[in-house]
């Protein structure tokens, strides 16, 4: 019955994350994936020889309290700290559960056994250290520029090297020391290997973590021997990993680039020529009245408009436009925002029907025949740079070709650069219409004006 019901909770997780698959079916993966975990837990609860039911309870109680006062509280464009958080936790959690092995033992176990304690403390301990420093950059906490000691590579080359002379020791001997110095280590290179990467690239570290999260849960479950945590670990580390790497092609970056870079080190400094170009200035009255003489308008979301909160007044100028027998849809960039599928997760949030948000692939032969492109609070991923300079920091990054469209309303604040600090030619185009305001007023405003029409 214990088989078969870790059975039932991983075909629960498979399908739950099938699910996750589409924003359709999102919401029902994630209630499969959560009953899957439940009948887990409650197998291994179930199942205990002596149970210390005040240590269980406690502990399932003050978990729950933490976890969903967290998730009540969190706003959509802080959800990459939630899960940096959730990741470290998962990381000290399987850590412990290894620790807790070598105390029972005294490390009196075979080769394999060592091993995979050895993993889990190690993985557990880096993910741990390294997630808590990813959420501090995204919280502000810890500066999001790259912060690198002199020699920083040479030192963290040294360290992984110490920890893996220091598995060959522990596996090979029946000394408990090498596992605590391999804690001890692993968690200086947690800190030592996210410090050096910039605040704007901790959604790929955090995917990244995710997976190795998962790993470490995987290799617990190797030593506790529960079939359940093995596949729901080996799950989570193969799909961190996929995300990690779509993500990375998505900037047309590799890990590598993502990792020891030091990309961001420059953000906001990018076109320090100090030449003033021209733009043309448009009021909400002027987008208001391209919209309303438009047969298409394609709304292109990014960071900004998450920032403002401005999915809801843009969905109604949606429908506005609609009623006045527009053709609307969403041009969706796979990295616009902060995190994966971010513009996806607020415009469900907000009703915006599926079939009306475009891919990358679908949008890009469609600009051609949009009358007006409305970019709101989005800018790398609209940038031409990537397509046509060569010398760009984000030349072959897949871009949203919304320059090829007739006209092209920018609404953003100010001209400042978004995440790659670098400059638009975008906005200093005849067909662009700069709008500079904050995402929500500047939609409401437009909204106003249409009604005034
Ligand atoms: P960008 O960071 O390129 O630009 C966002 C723009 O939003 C800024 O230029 C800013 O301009 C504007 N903005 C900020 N606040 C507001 C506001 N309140 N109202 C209106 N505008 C506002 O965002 P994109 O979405 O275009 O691109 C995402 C970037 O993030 C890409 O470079 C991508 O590679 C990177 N990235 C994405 C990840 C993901 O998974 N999604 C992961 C890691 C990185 P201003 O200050 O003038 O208002």
């Amino acid at each position: 019955m214990i088989e078969l019901s870790y059975l039932v909770a991983a075909v629960l997780f498979i399908l739950g994350l099938k699910q996750m698959g589409s924003p359709r079916t999102a919401r029902r993966g994630n209630t499969l994936a959560a009953t899957g975990m439940l009948v887990a837990t409650v197998t291994v609860l179930i199942n205990l020889t002596e149970p210390s039911w005040t240590v269980i309870v406690g502990g399932l109680l003050t978990g729950t309290a933490i976890g969903a006062a967290l998730a009540l509280r969190v706003q959509m464009t802080e959800m990459p700290e939630l899960v940096a958080a959730f990741n470290g936790s998962g990381g000290v959690s399987s850590m412990l559960v290894a620790l807790v092995a070598l105390l029972q033992t005294n490390a009196a176990w075979d080769t394999e056994t060592g091993i995979t304690v050895m993993l889990a403390i190690v993985i557990g301990a880096v993910t741990f250290t390294g997630s808590f420093v990813a959420f501090g950059k995204l919280k502000g906490i810890i500066s999001g520029s790259p912060l690198s000691l002199p020699g920083g590579k040479v030192l963290n080359a040294a360290i992984a090297t110490a920890i893996v002379v220091l598995i060959v020791i522990g596996v090979t001997g029946d000394a408990t020391w090498p596992y605590w110095a391999a804690v001890a280590l692993a968690s200086v290179l947690g800190v030592l290997g996210v410090l050096p990467i910039g605040g704007a690239d901790m959604p790929v570290v955090i995917s990244l973590l995710n997976s190795l999260s998962g790993v470490a849960a995987s290799t617990a479950g190797f030593v506790i021997g529960n079939d359940a945590l093995i596949i729901g670990g080996a799950l989570v580390g193969a799909a961190g990993m996929i995300l990690t790497l779509q993500m990375g092609a998505a900037m047309n970056r590799t890990l590598a680039n993502v990792l020891f870079s030091g990309f961001g080190a420059v953000s906001g400094a990018g076109f320090g020529d100090g030449e003033e170009k021209p733009v043309n200035r448009a009021t909400a009255d002027d987008v208001a009245i391209a919209l309303a003489y438009a047969q298409r308008v394609l709304i292109v979301p990014g960071y900004g408009l998450a920032v403002a909160q401005a999915q809801h007044v843009t969905k109604k100028l949606a429908s506005i436009l609609e009623e006045m027998e527009i053709d609307v849809g969403y041009a969706i960039h796979p990295v616009a925002g902060r995190m994966p599928g971010h513009m996806n997760v607020l415009l469900a949030e907000a009703d915006v029907p599926y079939d009306q948000l475009y891919d990358l692939d679908q949008s890009n032969p469609q600009f051609q025949q949009t009358d007006v492109v409305l970019v709101v609070g989005a800018n790398d991923v609209v940038n031409p740079s990537a397509r046509d300079d060569s010398t760009s920091p984000i030349y072959g990054m897949p871009i949203l070709e919304v320059d090829r469209a007739r006209t092209v309303v920018v609404v953003k604040r100010s001209l400042s650069p978004g995440f790659a600090g670098i400059d638009n030619p975008l906005f200093y185009m005849d067909s662009t219409m700069m709008l500079f305001a904050d995402g929500k007023a500047a939609m409401e405003d437009i909204l106003k004006s249409l009604e005034d029409l």
